[in-house]
């Protein structure tokens, strides 16, 4: 065995005081990093939530944070806090709009119109909501997949006969300048609504919803079916 004799001796209360240091330094530095590493896998764990909610191009919700919203929508109806109607919303024509404009200039518009639609929304537009809070007059709005938009309208009052609030939303879209590398576009919108009832799941109000859509687009498009 090897020992060498310190070259000072420290009385034990200093050794006991630069132990006592050293444990201390330690225990601080690792929690320095912990809380380091938390928070990054905080913003990490948004970020990914943003990612797995919200849709791709548009940043407005898709259609899987929209089906959590409907399981809390039919909770609120069926405890009688509002009732609500589905709406869907396509965009006429958006085939020859691509195909005379490109794709591109397509992309920019549904980019545009999210922005359009969340102004009526205005609960839902801050960039890091991520919780699933519905009340009696809100409407949510989400991509429901290529150039089809979902809407869904809680209310206590008449709206599915004076649906205001979404004929106003039309009325935006249909005069918005939409100007894209110094073009400028016009675009209209169909619409199909369906007020949620007792009887029906929400597919089938969907569906309805839909029924509509199709009859506002035999019917000439540019309008809303309720
Ligand atoms: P209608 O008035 O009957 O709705 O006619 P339409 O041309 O809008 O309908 P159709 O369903 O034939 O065409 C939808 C088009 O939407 C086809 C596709 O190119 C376009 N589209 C869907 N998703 C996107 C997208 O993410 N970006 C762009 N630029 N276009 C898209
Ligand atoms: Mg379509
Ligand atoms: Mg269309």
């Amino acid at each position: 065995a090897c020992y060498v004799e310190p070259v000072y001796k420290l009385k034990s209360g200093i050794t006991a005081f630069f132990f006592t240091m050293n444990a201390l330094e330690t225990l601080f530095i690792i929690t320095h990093f912990m809380r380091i590493f938390s928070r990054r896998f905080e913003s990490w764990e948004t970020h990914l939530s943003n990612l797995a909610q919200k849709d791709a191009l548009t940043n407005i919700f898709n259609r899987y944070k929209m089906r959590d919203f409907f399981s809390v929508l039919k909770e609120g109806f069926a405890e009688h806090k509002f009732k609500f109607a589905v709406i869907i919303v396509d965009i006429d024509d958006f085939k020859h709009f691509n195909d005379t404009y490109g794709h591109e200039a397509g992309d920019f518009i549904l980019v545009e119109l999210a922005h359009i639609f969340l102004s009526f929304c205005h609960k839902y537009t801050d960039n890091d909501y991520l919780s699933l809070e519905v009340d009696t007059d809100d409407l949510i709005c989400c991509r429901w997949g290529g150039e089809e938009f979902l809407f869904a309208k809680t209310f206590t009052d008449d709206f599915p006969k004076n649906p205001k609030k979404m004929l106003d939303l039309f009325e935006a879209v249909r005069t918005h300048d939409f100007k894209f590398r110094n073009e400028h576009f016009k675009i209209t919108l169909t619409g199909g609504m369906a007020e949620h009832i007792e009887s029906r799941r929400i597919d089938e109000t969907i569906s309805f919803a839909d029924m509509n859509l199709y009859k506002g687009k035999e019917n000439g498009k540019n309008q809303l079916i309720f």
